[in-house]
């Protein structure tokens, strides 16, 4: 399962040199190829809503459901929160420092809805609250969308047994399909970046050398928080709220961190996190199964964190000044979108179209920071694996397990 992965990896390098050669040599007839990126996106988008309500309402589920698993739930939450938290903030701060972005001077040519630009806080919190849930979705309005998936998800958990199945059940069905079908989309990938590359690149021809430039200082800003986030605030967690050593855990860990990196897929790294947690770093199957499955859809610091910067990134690209609701917003949005993307590759490129319509940028920016998400996710994916294996230990310890870190 991992090689077509790989292989699709490739695929992608090949895609890019070729678009990028494209759009500069052939900048006249890129309409021929531009709709192909066109088609792609909107793949990608036709999936979004049904599987961010089902993932969200199956993950949410999952965390409440089974009495014994109540405790255990809420600390895994908790940790799943607070490091995602941290991870944005890590990011949120970086990019506001470097401004990576900043100057380049795109311009939109599709409507990004730029509504919500002016929108005070009680606006912001009224429009998180749908008055009906299928407009919201007619209109592919997220917020509603995902303050609705966690309070059905919640409450499924507190009805009477044959229909808590019957519907966990069915949320988990859908999220499979759309899961599914999102692998079959996510397999144009190489197409898709042709397109949106070669129409970036061809539109972008008089400043390359600048858009390099700028792109190179994006890379930096993500790989720099994401640096500091699994070298320095997990280790810290791990060592003040684990009592355990950080450095053990991580040698322990090196086969799934490449795995992770190689694959860019937390679940297809999963079983070799499962073993390298339970038999080496000494965690116990009861805390491992529940937590690292879970960990594996919903916790994503490195996903959230790049989140959060490529969104500014696009907004500065654009010449977008945000307030600093939209950042709070920014904030909000990369840390649930990162608990409803998949542990798959390329999962953050279908959730950041998810920030960019909820905070009104444009989505065409996705086709910019998709010319370098190759090396981004894999960094990303290798920081989440990371941040589950780290959980794992952390609630272990707090279970009173004796570990061998
Ligand atoms: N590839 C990441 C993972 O599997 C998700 C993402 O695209 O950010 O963890």
């Amino acid at each position: 399962m991992r090689i077509p992965k790989l292989r699709l990896h490739w695929q992608i390098l090949i895609s890019l040199v070729l678009s990028a050669l494209y759009g500069i040599f052939l900048t006249d007839y890129v309409y021929l190829v531009g709709w192909i990126g066109e088609l792609f996106l909107k793949g990608l988008k036709m999936v979004i809503i049904p599987l961010i309500l089902s993932s969200i309402i199956s993950g949410v589920t999952s965390l409440g459901s089974g009495s014994s698993l109540g405790r255990l739930g809420i600390k895994t939450f908790t940790y799943y929160i607070s490091t995602s938290l941290l991870a944005i903030l890590t990011g949120l701060f970086l990019v506001n420092v470097i401004g990576p972005g900043k100057g380049m001077h795109i311009t939109a040519t599709g409507t990004g809805d730029l509504a919500l630009q002016s929108l005070s806080l009680k606006e912001v919190i009224l429009n998180i609250v749908p008055d009906n849930i299928f407009a919201a979705m007619g209109q592919g309005n997220m917020l509603p969308i995902i303050f609705f998936a966690i309070v059905a998800g919640f409450f499924i958990t507190g009805i009477s047994e044959q229909p808590k199945k019957l519907l966990s059940d069915f949320f988990n069905a859908m999220f499979e399909l759309m899961m599914k079908i999102t692998l079959f989309v996510i397999k144009f990938t190489p197409f898709g970046v042709f397109g949106l590359v070669a129409a970036e690149v061809a539109k972008n021809v008089d400043s390359l050398s600048r858009l390099a430039g700028n792109m190179g200082v994006y890379m930096l800003t993500v790989v720099l928080a994401l640096v500091i986030h699994a070298s320095i605030s997990l280790p810290l967690i791990v060592r003040f709220f684990g009592k355990a050593s950080p450095r053990k855990h991580a040698r322990n860990m090196l086969t799934p961190l490449f795995t992770a990196f190689s694959t860019a897929s937390s679940s297809a790294t999963l079983p070799l996190t499962i073993d390298a947690v339970e038999n080496k770093s000494g965690v116990s199957n009861k805390i491992s199964s529940f937590t690292l499955p879970l960990g594996a859809t919903i916790n994503m610091d490195g996903t959230a964190l790049y989140e959060c910067v490529a969104a500014i990134f696009i907004a500065n690209a654009y010449g977008i000044e945000l307030t600093f609701m939209q950042q709070i917003l920014i904030v909000f949005t990369a840390l649930v979108t990162s608990i409803g993307a998949a542990g798959i590759p390329m999962a953050g490129l279908v959730m950041i179209s998810v920030i960019l319509s909820a905070v009104g940028l444009p989505m065409e920016g996705i086709g910019l920071i998709l010319a370098v998400d190759l090396p981004l996710d894999m960094l990303r994916t290798t920081t989440n694996v990371w941040s589950d294996s780290c959980g794992a230990v952390v609630i272990a310890k707090s279970e009173g397990e004796q570990t061998n870190v």
